[in-house]
């Protein structure tokens, strides 16, 4: 009899560590998972998927508005958040259970407790008590929302909560100016909430391309969202209906809902790590190498925990790589190259490869090539949109190094385009394509024109 009860401990079933068990499963292992929420983790339960289902709940407004100059009529649209929200909460239900249903068919026992390190090779579970030992452990714990500090911040909503309000708040406020932010100023707004964004930075979405970053603070303007930068919360207190919400400006906004997006934490506190050798970084965040271990050889720790890119697909694609190095004999790094992202606000953002920033860093000639147009469907609409388009082109090899598209559909543009960046495609080659025509993306193939700063 083996002297572990697993060979692959799991603790955490979100994106990294349900790809993990399942295929660690899959090579035969005995794998176990604890999961002290729902299975699925954030992206399923209150991340990517319910955020999803929202955006596309608010981009209604836009098609009701639109319709008109489309030879439609219809009477006056009116929302109800509760069924969206019991739609979304049947949904994530119908998801979570094909989750366990794979995980349970691969082999995989799961365990609907809390999973703490008693040492290097025992976990305790929380709930029964009872200790496993294993003998490798995988860290897939996430990360959980950051309230900023100020008197009354306890009023504020994260995420976790913004997705099961029991009803729309009228008046937003969105602190913060990462993605999350940006998106959920956008769902509110589409369902019809006063909006404004305060963000301590000039602008929004740091680390996207400068040209991206004002563009869509531009669009969002445009609807009507209100943005307060280079601004913070003073304090927040309840006032008669609903918040008053202090800048440290010295203006006051009344709000219905404050909602901190503000970032977030890798979850090590409480893991009992200190009975461990797991090292962190400075950030809190689990130390890792080029595989996913930590500074114990048998622990591995992939997805959000590890504060590398806190993305759903590179958190599967760390835990493929985990099970395959430890049970298919195939040790592998991941390949962080050219990660598609997006950015579900309304136009949304679909992003790949350097910035313009980034790529001159280097030192070598870059050439960009941009545009910026009316898509097709605002010349009957009128709606006040535009989409752009940015290519950054190594001006030495010609190759892409990256692309950067504001418009409806960008996300799906991008997923595509980022093959050919991944395969290192050359300006020429995008020269070379065939238009597709009529379509927004053609133009990504007709830029000809390299842009000149002044
Ligand atoms: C609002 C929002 C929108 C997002 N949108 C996108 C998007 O559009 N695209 C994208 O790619 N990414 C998106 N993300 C990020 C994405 O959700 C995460 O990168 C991804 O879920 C990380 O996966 P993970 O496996 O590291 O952790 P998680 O998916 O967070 O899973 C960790 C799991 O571990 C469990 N757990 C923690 N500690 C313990 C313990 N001690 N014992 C047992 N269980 C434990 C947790 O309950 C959780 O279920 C979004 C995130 C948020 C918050």
């Amino acid at each position: 009899m083996s002297e572990f009860d697993a060979d692959l401990f799991v603790i955490g079933a979100g994106s990294g560590g349900v790809r993990a068990a399942r295929i660690a499963a899959g090579y035969g292992a005995r794998v176990m998972v604890a999961e002290e929420f729902r299975v699925g983790g954030t992206c399923v339960i209150r991340g990517c998927v319910p955020k999803k289902l929202l955006v596309y709940a608010a981009r209604f407004d836009h098609a009701f508005e639109d319709a008109a100059a489309f030879g439609w009529s219809l009477g006056t649209p009116a929302h109800d958040w509760r069924a969206l929200i019991a739609a979304k909460d049947r949904e994530i239900a119908r998801l979570e259970k094909i989750y366990r249903a794979n995980l349970e068919r691969a082999g995989v026992t799961v365990i609907a407790e809390r999973a703490v390190f008693e040492d290097d090779h025992t976990v305790l579970l929380k709930g029964s008590g009872r200790r496993i030992r294993a003998r490798n452990i995988l860290i897939a714990t996430g990360a959980h929302p950051i309230r900023p500090v100020f008197p009354g911040c306890e009023l504020a909503a994260t995420s976790n909560e913004a997705f099961d309000l029991d009803r729309l708040p009228r008046r937003v406020v969105v602190q913060g100016g990462g993605y999350i932010a940006l998106e959920f100023a956008g769902i509110f707004k589409g369902l019809g909430a006063e909006v404004t964004v305060v963000h301590r930075g000039e602008r929004v979405l740091r680390g996207f391309d400068e040209d991206i970053r004002l563009a869509i603070q531009k669009e969002m303007e445009t609807q009507g969202i209100r943005f307060r930068l280079s601004e913070t919360i003073r304090a927040a207190a309840r006032a008669d209906a609903g918040l008053r919400i202090e800048l440290a400006g010295g203006d006051e906004i009344e709000a219905d809902l404050l909602m901190a997006a503000t970032g977030r934490m890798p979850n090590t506190s409480g893991l009992g790590l200190e009975n461990t050798g797991v090292a962190l970084d400075p950030r809190g965040a689990v130390a890792v190498d080029a595989v996913s271990r930590t500074s114990v050889a048998h622990i591995f720790a992939v997805g959000d925990v590890t504060g590398r890119v806190a993305l759903t697909p590179v958190a599967i694609r760390e835990g493929h790589a985990v099970a395959d190095g430890l049970f298919g004999g195939r040790l592998e790094a991941v390949d962080y190259g050219a990660i598609p992202t997006a950015v579900f606000t309304e136009p949304e953002i679909g992003t790949v490869g350097a910035t313009e920033a980034e790529a001159r860093a280097g030192g070598a000639p870059i050439d960009i090539y941009k545009t910026s147009f009316r898509p097709m469907k605002a010349t009957l609409s009128g709606r006040d949109t535009k989409v752009f388009m940015k290519l950054v082109v190594d001006g030495e090899s010609d190759r892409v190094l990256g692309v950067h598209i504001i418009g409806e559909a960008a996300a799906e543009m991008v997923q595509c385009l980022a093959i050919a960046v991944k395969m290192g495609a050359k300006k020429a080659d995008f020269d070379a394509t065939m238009a597709l025509h009529p379509s927004a993306a053609e133009e990504l193939v007709t830029l000809r024109t390299k842009w000149q700063p002044g």
